[in-house]
């Protein structure tokens, strides 16, 4: 298992808890550092897995604020409560988990090449601090992350487009005063292009600021990083910025193939994030836990891990989670074609229903009301043309 992040720990977890002998390679030095993460997961989402542990959660969300273009604001309570996580304990703890479950977890361990043999992947080389090993093991799992390069090795085509990739920078703020309750949305191509801006609380006076936008705007020039302090100069100029996180969210399709002989791919790695909204802890430690499934079902029999068995995971992912996924990926490419203009427009409309009738649909359907064209869009999403 290359990679210690909550996809490379589940898969970790429920492998080692069926009985397969499982060893995590992670590069940094402590499991959950750094963070590079708004940290928001829904509760149904990390129930899949696991009992919300108190010690993970920073703030509890019950409502959602969208603040368009010309700073028209509609707030509405979400169907679902959210949580804004603090990721450096819930890592830690998954990794806890997957170590009391057998498996062995090692830092400062650095993968840069896979073993292989005429079978396929039998391994990897690396380096713990300075010493190189060579790990030889049945199956090798690429957990490592948005710059994932296992997959690449493998020769899994693994490149995203510019326009599926966004690029992530994030502050920690304190000494602010935030509503704790509340995930905050900025939607304007002055904010974020092609993307969002979140304000996710902390408590009263901290939050996770940041912004993502989309590749293809951040070619043109202006860092993402600039638009963040612009607007924490503009809404929070006070605010002490506790930490800077940046990194790439990958909102693409899932990759064509998430397997080959001998390896598999989960998480990032793999492109499992929501296409749409960014997240991708509970999608990631989905795919880890389908992965698993599936390698207990060929190891525990003896069987090689051909890339014909292993790819029982990739019709798994597809079944559960995939087709949904692509149908999220259209749609984030029409949601992003929607100009300040009529953002201002659809929220205008909004902004007079009463907030018991407002909700995530509510708000679609009138994003088609208002810009009729959008159908074309949707009807793609669902036929898939
Ligand atoms: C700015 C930003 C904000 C985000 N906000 C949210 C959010 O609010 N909610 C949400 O659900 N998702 C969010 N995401 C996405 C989320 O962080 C990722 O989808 C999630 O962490 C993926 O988990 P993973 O285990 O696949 O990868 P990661 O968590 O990235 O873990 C990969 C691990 O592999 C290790 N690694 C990499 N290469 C090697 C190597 N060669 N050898 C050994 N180890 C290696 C890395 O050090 C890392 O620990 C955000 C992303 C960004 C960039």
């Amino acid at each position: 298992m290359v990679g210690g992040g909550p996809a490379g720990t589940t898969f970790a977890l429920h492998a080692a808890l069926a009985g397969l002998k499982v060893v995590v390679l992670e590069k940094d030095r402590d499991i959950g550092v750094p963070v590079r993460c708004g940290e928001a997961v829904s509760d149904a989402g990390l129930r899949i897995f696991h009992d919300p542990d108190p010690r993970w959660i920073r703030t509890t969300i019950d409502r959602i604020r969208l603040v368009s273009p010309d700073e028209t604001v509609i707030e509405f309570p979400l169907r679902e409560t959210g949580y804004i996580l603090d990721r450096r304990i819930f890592d830690y703890d998954l990794a806890v988990k997957a170590a009391e479950a057998g498996a062995l977890i090692v830092t400062k361990a650095y993968v840069n090449g896979l073993l292989t043999s005429p079978d396929g992947v039998c391994g990897v080389t690396g380096r713990q601090v300075q010493e190189p090993f060579q790990l030889r093991a049945r199956l090798v799992v690429g957990a490592d992350g948005v710059e994932s390069r296992v997959g690449r090795w493998a020769g899994i085509r693994t490149q995203l487009k510019l326009k599926d990739l966004e690029s992530g920078i994030q502050k920690t703020v304190s000494g602010i005063d935030v509503t704790p309750n509340i995930f905050e949305f900025y939607l304007s191509s002055s904010w974020a292009p092609g993307g969002y801006l979140w304000v996710f609380p902390k408590g009263k006076t901290m939050a996770n600021i940041g912004l993502a936008i989309n590749g293809v705007f951040a070619r043109d020039g202006k860092a993402a990083h600039r638009f963040l302090d612009e607007f924490l100069e503009w809404k929070y100029p006070n605010g002490a910025v506790l930490s800077t996180v940046a990194g790439g969210v990958p909102v693409a399709k899932t990759v064509r193939e998430m397997v080959t002989d001998g390896l598999m791919l989960v998480g990032d790695a793999a492109h499992t994030v929501n296409p749409l909204t960014g997240g991708g802890i509970i999608s990631g430690m989905r795919s880890g836990l389908l992965a698993a499934e599936t390698a207990v079902e060929i190891l525990k029999n003896n069987l090689r891990p051909t890339r014909e068995r292993l790819k029982a995971y990739e019709q798994k992912w597809y079944k559960i989670g995939g087709k949904n996924h692509e149908r999220l990926y259209r749609l984030k490419e029409a949601i992003y074609r929607l100009t300040d203009q009529e953002l201002d427009a659809i929220a205008h409309r909004l902004v007079s229903v009463p907030e018991d009738q407002l909700s995530l649909f509510k708000m679609f359907s009138t994003a088609l009301r208002t810009k009729p064209s959008l159908l074309i869009d949707v009807a793609r999403l669902f036929t898939g043309i």
